[in-house]
């Protein structure tokens, strides 16, 4: 019989549980149970929708036992089992979800971690086996197999005789070291508390065979130690249970043991409804961000259950996108169990229960928002992003569900503030919501723009994501105030005298800025009089609906998008000395105000981080006029 090797992900995985150092060795069991659970679920479905075969709940279970003398230990289940070629696509290559783990390299350097933080599935047997045995025999098939592995060396796989569907693993242990004591794991009292400790809520009974002193049936009162099988779990669903029952230790466990996450939940939901639609779920706020979240290949969904039973793994339908990184489970008795997947799409139980679990999730965030800031501002800091695409999509269908559950960073508070608190400590007279978009909070802060808009001591948000300004763009306003870019025409900051001033100014600067105008044509589409820079000569703003800040994002995109272009003013400070300049050459020296005028506008480029179209002719440019 042919040693096959493990495929190089499982490998480096095997090697990693190998050699693994980390101390919480015992949660091996807990992920050999969680298999056993999870193969039963499949059979316990199957048994309930199939009516050709016969059905008795107390044919499922998982049992635990330990052989001391020869230090193995057994977990037989009575789930679906496996094919030859399940066995072999299952075991000998790393489970996907597992294999999430090594998709990113750093992940891998901290071992460890993964194996604390995230389940590792079956392969964790070996880190305190020498030796692993399953037998397994599928639902589908008159055949047993058996697979053998001692690890790095390969596995093999051939026919055996199992009488009954379900699988049997066993595992030998490996020889104690001087720090490790492996044989506490065929120990029934470490045994049974592995199992209270983690597979508690399994659903099916996961039992044991344990000594208990029992009274002699005779006279002198005497006991003797008897074997008794006992079912070590209690077997309700942690979601079932009672919230004062449950601590966020048993929350965090119960999110470890189904690999929702590499982190610990930064918050649950326990939810219990029991009115026009009846149901119980915990949800689970992550504390960071899933390296794939932002991808195609992320899904969401929660898990889903009727009545106790999976139905499905990923039940999309019951989480908007924006709230697509929330995980959980959800179990109904109100759904069918012969439900198929297109069928449940227009479920209306369960469109009831996705849109109040809709509004829990949103009643939470703001209740974080509220009351633990800290904690939301870590939330945003992951998932803000989502929020901001969900106001976006569906034509902003949805704005209104999360505009509240928006942070941006101030220049007043220099920290996140909601628009609730910005509109709140808004002076009467202030027209509009101010913001300035650019890279960086640093770049923002340094942009001529936003001088006049501060100088009125205005607070302005600074917008740093591509999606800031589209968003806005959605919502539109906020508490009856729009949303302005200090970077737009009229800042609508100037009082009536002021504006008349202006409008003055214009008139006698007209001829010169339709010269500057011309020497720029096809560049911008106007130069004017600055109401916004004090200290800086020249700024770029956008008329009109697209910003020079979309135009960027918007050249990055792939084709239709390539054509939209912000309407570009060149805004001039009259204030500052060079308008002098810009003066003095328009009545003495055309070529002059040629080349201040290319200067000038290259620079207000420069500072609004767009390239500058021809590098050579600037720096001749300035060359000149140092000479
Ligand atoms: P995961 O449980 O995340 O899929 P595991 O490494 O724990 O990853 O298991 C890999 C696969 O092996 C499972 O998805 C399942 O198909 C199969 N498997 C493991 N244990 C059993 C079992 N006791 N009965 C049936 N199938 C099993
Ligand atoms: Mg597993």
């Amino acid at each position: 019989m042919a040693t096959k090797q493990f495929q190089a992900e499982s490998r480096r995985l095997l090697e990693m549980m190998i050699n693994s150092i980390y101390s919480q060795k015992e949660i091996f069991l807990r992920e050999l149970i969680s298999n056993a659970s999870d193969a039963i679920d499949k059979m316990y479905y199957r048994a309930l929708t199939d009516d050709t075969l016969t059905f008795n709940k107390d044919d499922y279970y998982i049992k635990v036992s330990a052989d001391p003398e020869n230090r193995e230990l057994k977990i037989v289940d009575t789930g679906i089992g496996m094919t030859e070629e399940e066995l072999e696509s299952n075991l000998g290559v790393i489970a996907k979800s597992g294999s999430l783990a090594f998709k990113n390299e750093n992940e891998i350097k901290d071992g460890h971690d993964i194996i604390g933080q995230f389940g590792v599935g079956f392969y964790s047997a070996f880190m305190v086996a020498e030796n692993v045995v399953v037998y397994t025999k599928s639902a589908d098939s008159n055949q047993a197999f058996k697979w053998v592995s001692n690890g790095l060396d390969g596995y093999t796989i051939e026919p055996a005789e199992k009488a009954v569907t379900g699988t049997e693993v066993i595992i030998k242990l490996r020889e104690n070291t001087e720090d490790e004591n492996y044989d506490e794991f065929v120990e029934e009292h470490t045994l049974k508390s592995i199992i209270k400790k983690y597979s508690d809520y399994i659903r099916y009974p996961i039992k044991m065979d344990v000594s208990v002193q029992k009274p002699k049936d005779n006279e002198e009162g005497e006991y003797e130690e008897i074997e008794e099988e006992q079912t070590i779990n209690s077997m309700v669903p942690i979601w079932r249970k009672n919230k004062n029952e449950l601590t966020d230790e048993d929350y965090k466990a119960f999110y470890a043991e189904k690999h929702y996450g590499f982190d610990e939940p930064l918050k649950h939901i326990h939810i219990s409804v029991d009115g026009a639609v009846r149901y119980q779920a915990i949800l689970f706020i992550p504390e960071k961000t899933p390296f794939d979240f932002y991808t195609k290949e992320y899904e969401k969904g929660l898990e889903l259950y009727s009545n106790g039973v999976l139905i499905m793994e990923k039940c999309g339908d019951l989480l908007p996108d924006y709230f697509g990184f929330v995980k959980g489970i959800v179990d109904s008795e109100d759904l069918s169990l012969n439900i198929s997947r297109e069928m449940l799409q227009h479920d209306r139980q369960l469109k009831l229960i996705a849109k109040n679990i809709k509004n829990k999730i949103k009643g939470q965030l703001k209740t974080m928002l509220k009351d633990e800031r800290e904690e939301y501002e870590k939330f945003f800091e992951a998932f803000g992003r989502q929020l901001k695409f969900g106001i976006q999509m569906d034509f902003g269908a949805n704005k209104d569900d999360l505009k509240d559950l928006l942070l941006f960073y101030s220049s007043k508070e220099k920290k996140l503030v909601s628009l609730a608190e910005y509109t709140d400590r808004m002076p009467e007279e202030q027209k509009y919501i101010y913001y300035a978009t650019g890279d960086s909070i640093d770049r923002i802060e340094k942009l001529p723009q936003t001088e006049m808009v501060l100088d009125k001591g205005y607070e302005i948000l600074y917008f740093t994501e591509d999606i800031d300004e589209f968003a806005i763009k959605t919502i539109m306003s906020y508490e009856d105030k729009q949303f302005k870019s200090v970077a737009s025409g009229d800042l609508g900051i100037e009082s009536e005298e002021e504006e008349e001033k202006e409008k003055n100014e214009a008139e006698d600067n007209k001829e010169l800025f339709e010269e500057i105008k011309t020497l720029l044509s096809g560049k911008v589409k106007d130069v004017r009089a600055s109401k916004r820079l004090k200290s800086h000569p020249v700024c770029l703003t956008a008329d009109g609906e697209v910003s020079i800040e979309m135009e960027k994002i918007l050249q990055q995109m792939p084709d239709q998008n390539q054509h939209v272009k912000a309407d570009k003013v060149l805004e001039v400070n009259i204030n500052h000395s060079i308008y002098q300049s810009l003066k003095g050459a328009y009545d003495n020296d055309k070529d002059k105000l040629s080349l201040y005028t290319n200067i000038l506008y290259n620079q207000a480029l420069l500072i609004e981080g767009l390239p500058v179209e021809d590098p050579v002719a600037l720096t001749n440019d300035m060359c000149k006029v140092m000479a």
